[in-house]
């Protein structure tokens, strides 16, 4: 599971002042000199450059396994967009062979919304809206574009066998410019047929039906694999199959540069541990076999001493309506060895927290497995986990894994101070849609510190938390189209119960429940309004994410409401949310986490859908508006993502003697490297 950024406290601080908080928050503190955080914007999107404090220290051996394993990330580049939809190679390569070849103006009005759309299809690995799921349109004419391809070197399109350019034009017409082909990359609206609404690469030519009737023959009893996870369902003279992402299967070309790269890394590995679950990792991507990849989770878990980690696989359902199929990411990392203090102080009481949940007693684990919390600084990210990041991961999925060997938690602590770096100096939104000036200040003073521990919390005792009823299938099953975001309350709400409780002052995480007070503040004001700046005028609440935030905020502020405990206030027709008692707030938070808990574990789908549809989708369109007009006024982008560090080996003769991080300052130029680079599949046609 993961954790992406909203607008979190930290997010929100204003001019915030980074080192106030470095006692308690232990950030990688700056690196002396200039770093530019920002470097291009366009669009929604803001791009951003994080740095890789430690990196120097490493060992050459270390550097080198970092390196490795970066190289094995950037290899499934293409499989996130294949997966994000079959046009989505066809498109980027197109746009690549124009930005490499056009010859005419570049200094043109046109050429300017040129430029943004292939920033847009980069930053989204593909032609739907990264966060939001619907198909984003190009602001230049058809025209325009029949003169960019004709204008280009015409060697390098992906034309089909004899096609000529003018065909060609046809053929991709209604991909770029028809809202109406292919609106939404997952659509998960109730009532309709899910699978074949969403146009991902997961699914062809089946019915959610026949897709739910064929993982209906496999048992899941147990510990059975998550069935489905890495393939695509197709459909073929009448017979429903599956074709497999392996070597030899779906995807081959890519997963063999990953496996090429994966068997470099093994003779670096930092000990047998490791070693044993990257050579588990191999055998999977060679098998295509589930049972591996479970094998191989399980060694990933218990892999715990060693310094650089990484996730790579087929890993997150979210971009699936039905949660069945994962989208290839990567993140290769170090362990920040000072902020792990911090999450772990938080895992080794994982125990306490959930005997002292509001969970009703029989959804508790009596046992909670080695959750290993850490905080890592990133060096790479690939696939599904670029160019937009998560701030913090938890892994594996598979509950029975989670419950029976444990799970790692992470935080990542060097994206959320470039974040935090950023947001200091755009600013802006707490003076916005904050109430009041003590709400602000301690915003100010305490949001990083809070936003760091609801992540710490949110991961490694929110999702680690509670169990499911024996004999009660998984949510991807019971929940359905509602699991994600179901899941994603659940854990938010242990977060939000636990932040306002004396118990992290003992340990020693905050300084007093003021931070708690904080993450109140932010968290009710941006699940009732501020989030409302992602949407467009007219859409109700799609993603996973911020459903369960509406759903949060929107049901403590109804249930609350007779008592008071939240108020919408109106002040120069603007807007504002108020929290009058944070205490029954508190308590608002641990009967509504009961209740997903009990949904959760007993598999209550009437119920999970009421409580995802009647509190996290509809959007009232009076305050939409007024929000999006005032956060217009800010001029901030909504969404944030960011430029890889290259890693560039530097070699005597056949010998690699160091390993070089630099970070390069153009997101265009490295998504046109990286496009030459790591291209493996071949455009489907
Ligand atoms: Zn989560």
């Amino acid at each position: 599971m993961k954790h992406s950024l909203f607008f979190t406290a930290a997010f929100l601080a204003a001019n915030l002042s980074f080192s106030s908080i470095d006692a308690w928050a232990q950030s990688p503190s700056p690196k002396k000199g200039n770093f530019d955080v920002a470097a291009e914007s366009f669009a929604d999107l803001q791009i951003l450059r994080y740095q890789v404090p430690g990196f120097d220290d490493l060992s050459l051996q270390q550097k080198k396994l970092a390196y490795y394993l970066s190289e094995a990330a950037l290899s499934g580049r293409d499989i996130i967009y294949d997966q994000r939809g079959k046009y989505n190679l066809l498109v980027r390569k197109t746009l690549e062979n124009i930005y490499s070849t056009y010859k005419g103006d570049r200094k043109a009005a046109d050429w300017g919304k040129f430029k943004t759309y292939a920033g847009q299809v980069w930053f989204s690995n593909g032609i739907h809206h990264h966060y939001g799921n619907e198909k984003f349109i190009p602001g230049f004419s058809f025209e325009y574009f029949s003169s960019l391809v004709n204008n280009s070197s015409s060697a390098n399109f992906p034309l089909l066998k004899g096609e000529t350019t003018s065909a060609f034009l046809t053929r991709i017409k209604p991909i770029l410019f028809d809202p109406q082909m292919q609106p939404k990359m997952v659509d998960r609206s109730p009532n309709i047929d899910n699978v074949v609404a969403s146009s991902n690469n997961f699914y062809e030519g089946v019915t959610q039906k026949e897709v739910e009737d064929y993982y209906a023959r496999f048992n899941t009893e147990g510990n059975s694999p998550s069935w489905g996870l890495n393939s695509k369902v197709v459909k073929a003279n009448g017979k429903v199959s599956e074709k497999v992402w392996k070597i030899g299967g779906m995807y081959s070309p890519a997963i063999e540069r990953i496996v090429f790269w994966l068997e470099k890394a093994v003779p670096v590995a930092e000990n047998a541990q490791q070693k044993d679950a990257l050579q588990k990792l191999i055998k999977y991507y060679r098998s295509g076999d589930l049972k591996d990849f479970d094998e191989y989770n399980i060694a990933w878990v218990n892999d715990t001493a060693s310094r650089i980690d990484v996730i790579n696989g087929f890993i997150e359902v979210y971009n699936d309506a039905i949660g069945k199929k994962g989208s290839f990411e990567s993140v290769v990392s170090l362990k920040d060895l000072e902020a792990t203090k911090r999450i772990k102080a938080i895992a080794d009481q994982a125990q306490w927290f959930e005997d002292n949940s509001p969970l009703l007693p029989q959804h508790k684990k009596k046992e909670v497995k080695g959750i290993t919390a850490k905080a890592i600084t990133v060096i790479m990210e690939a696939g599904d986990a670029a160019p937009s990041t998560p701030i913090g991961i938890n892994l594996p999925n598979a509950d029975w894994i989670r419950k029976e060997h444990g799970s790692k938690s992470v935080s990542l602590s060097n994206i959320i101070h470039a974040y935090n770096t950023a947001s200091s100096k755009g600013g802006g939104i707490v003076d916005e849609f904050a109430y009041g000036a003590e709400v602000k200040e301690r915003i100010k003073k305490y949001g990083a510190l809070a936003s760091d521990l609801h992540t710490d919390m949110h991961e490694c005792i929110g999702h680690a938390s509670g169990q499911i009823n024996p004999g009660v299938a998984t949510p991807d099953k019971t929940l359905k189209n509602y699991a994600s975001a179901l899941e994603e309350a659940r854990a938010d709400l242990v977060a939000l119960y636990y932040i306002l409780d004396p118990k992290l002052v003992q340990i020693g995480v905050m300084p007093s429940v003021e931070v708690g007070k904080a993450e109140y503040d932010s968290y009710i004001m941006n699940g009732l309004i501020s989030q409302l700046t992602r949407l467009k005028l007219g859409d109700n609440i799609e993603e996973a994410h911020m459903r369960n935030r509406q759903l949060n905020a929107m049901w403590v502020y109804q249930m609350g409401k007779k008592d008071q405990v939240i108020e919408l206030v109106k002040a120069n027709g603007k807007t504002y949310t108020k929290i009058n008692d944070y205490n029954k707030l508190r308590d608002l938070f641990g009967q509504l986490l009961r209740e997903i808990q009990r949904i959760k574990s007993e598999g209550d789908y009437e119920a999970g859908k009421n409580l995802v549809e009647n509190y996290g989708v509809k959007v009232d369109r009076t305050l939409h508006k007024e929000v999006l007009e005032r956060y217009a006024k800010l001029g901030v982008k909504a969404y944030k993502g960011f430029i890889q560090p290259k890693l560039t080996p530097i070699m005597r003769g056949n010998e690699i003697t160091d390993i070089k991080l630099s970070y390069p300052n153009s997101f265009y130029e490295q998504m046109l490297e990286f496009g030459k680079k790591y291209s493996f599949l071949p455009v489907e046609n």
